[in-house]
């Protein structure tokens, strides 16, 4: 087991004390960040630390993104925010911490090691060994949500070609550091034909760079069900942020338990690194808790900072404890387990062992390379702008007075002889002309209106269509504008269109 994680603010080995931000968190957060520091401080771990408050106090305060402002200072001071759960108060009103600190400071990617320890902890997959690696800042995280009708809410699913492009080069970057064989890409392009379809086609396009390394795509329905069965197949995989999110926990979850899993987030100038798993907090104040999936975070963070000597020794300590049978109660197993511990004495087994290897268990090796994340070769200026063509709009309305039949004479009254209305659609679903009786339809329809000559019009013209639909009394919610790129079109058609 030897990794790396690249890093454009990857330091090379430091003999210097690093500083760092540390957050304690909530419910079960304060016991295992003080085990996580208590063994990191006796391995000799040259940190600096500074303290700073998050999560349920800060948001009950009436802060509502969990994190006070100074402590932004110190986590740009630093740079290196190693972070305990922490818990998102009941109710609305409150922003997810663990969003705000991704985008705010641009921690686009989000690594997560999947590793199986069998014989020591129960899993059915004792050869699984995956890396996943998710977009952490985009697709329906935009947090771009509206209520848009009475019957309709919409969320917005935003994947970008630079932001696929960076996590696409970490991939195959971390690949080619951590000499892993081949990256897999799950996207539903099938379905999503322009979002999910450009994540695939960028992934196809830079790995195209690195022909060293094996490639390939699933769509992730059935990727994930692969991922599910027979997790030893795949090797590092990269995905947009929601198949992430949920595949990340499966793979952490069959690897043997959510409570054994660290991640990393990286970006060009921070990073953040934490355990998987909640605040649990039932198991609180208790001494119960696993403290490895925070330890394992803070081994990923050792190496990120350029401590690989540090990470290695905590990270063999931790597997000669686990292989010893010194487990706590979430992995405890009778027949394989030797001792059920609490938190501090878990703590107290990996530092005496903080010079011992695993026996049967692969021991870790660190080194830290210096290793481009990707991102630098990504320059804005090598772009070349594309063609840029309006050549129609959606108008979309609330309107629940009427049959479709209705909608469609009233609705195509009010084109232009550039601007006609091609079709009506609800939920997606031609429904005007020709549509189906059986169609079930709800209080939400897109009217498309396009350039009969697919020639450009102006915003004028839309503006004056839509003066028009206001003044017939409808009620519109949105519109998308139909554009071409270098003459392609740049929009999806109405299914049945
Ligand atoms: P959770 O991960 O906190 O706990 C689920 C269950 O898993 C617990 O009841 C416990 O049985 C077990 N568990 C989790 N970690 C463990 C550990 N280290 N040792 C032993 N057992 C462990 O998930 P939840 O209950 O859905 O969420 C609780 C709170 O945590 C919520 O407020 C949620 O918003 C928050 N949360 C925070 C983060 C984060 O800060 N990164 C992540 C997920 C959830």
């Amino acid at each position: 087991m030897s990794e790396t994680y690249p890093s454009s603010t990857l330091a090379l080995t430091s003999l210097t004390t690093v500083p760092i931000t540390v957050a304690r968190g909530d419910g079960i957060g304060p016991e295992i960040m003080e085990a996580t520091l208590r063994i990191l401080k006796e391995a000799g771990a040259r940190l600096d630390i500074e303290e700073i408050e998050i999560g349920e106090q800060v948001y009950l305060k009436g802060t509502s993104s969990g994190i006070e402002p100074e402590s932004w200072e110190s986590l740009r001071r630093t740079k290196v925010f190693l972070k305990a759960p922490i818990t998102t108060p009941q109710g609305g009103g409150f922003k997810s911490l663990n969003v705000t600190t991704r985008k705010t400071l641009g921690l686009f990617a989000n690594v997560r090691p999947c590793v199986s320890f069998a014989p020591f902890v129960d899993t059915k997959h004792p050869n699984m060994n995956v890396v996943i690696v998710r977009e952490n800042e985009e697709d329906l995280y935009a947090g771009i949500e509206h209520r848009q009708s009475a019957d309709v809410y919409q969320c917005l699913k935003l994947i970008t070609r630079p932001g696929t492009e960076k996590i696409v080069r970490y991939a195959f970057e971390y690949a080619k550091a951590n000499n892993r064989k081949k990256v897999t890409c799950f996207t539903k392009d099938n379905i999503m034909k322009l979002t999910d379809g450009l994540f695939h086609k960028v992934f196809d396009e830079v790995a195209a760079n690195y022909p060293e390394i094996e490639n390939e795509h699933w769509i992730v329905d059935i990727g994930a069900a692969k991922l599910a069965d027979s997790p030893e197949t795949f090797d590092v995989i990269v995905m947009p942020n929601l198949y992430g999110d949920i595949l990340s926990d499966v793979a952490a979850q069959i690897a043997g338990s959510v409570g054994l899993a660290g991640s990393a987030n990286i970006g060009e100038h921070c990073a953040m690194f934490e355990a998987i798993h909640g605040s649990a907090p039932r198991r609180a104040g208790q001494n119960l808790a696993n403290p490895s999936g925070l330890l394992l975070g803070a081994v990923m963070m050792l190496v990120h900072i350029g401590q690989p000597e540090v990470a290695e020794r905590v990270h063999n300590a931790w597997l000669k404890t686990i292989e010893d049978g010194i487990h706590t109660y979430d992995i405890f197993a009778e027949g394989v387990s030797k001792q059920k511990v609490g938190t501090r004495e878990f703590a107290n087994a990996v530092i005496e062992r903080l010079c011992q290897s695993p026996t049967v268990l692969k021991s870790a090796k660190y080194e830290t390379k210096e290793v481009g994340s990707g991102v630098e070769q990504f320059d804005k200026a090598d772009i070349v702008q594309p063609v840029k063509e309006t050549i129609g709009v959606d108008v979309f309305l609330h309107w629940n007075t009427g049959t479709t039949a209705d909608l469609g004479s009233a609705i195509s009254e009010l084109g232009a002889s550039n601007l006609k209305l091609k079709m009506i659609t609800n939920r997606g679903v031609k429904v005007w002309p020709e549509g189906f009786p059986e169609t079930f339809c709800v209080d939400h329809w897109r009217c498309r209106f396009v350039s009969p000559t697919l020639e450009a019009i102006s915003h004028n013209d839309i503006i004056a269509l839509l003066a028009r639909v206001s003044a017939a009394g409808f009620d519109f919610i949105k519109t998308e504008n139909l554009c071409t790129f270098d003459g392609e079109r740049a929009y999806s058609l109405g299914q049945g269109e």
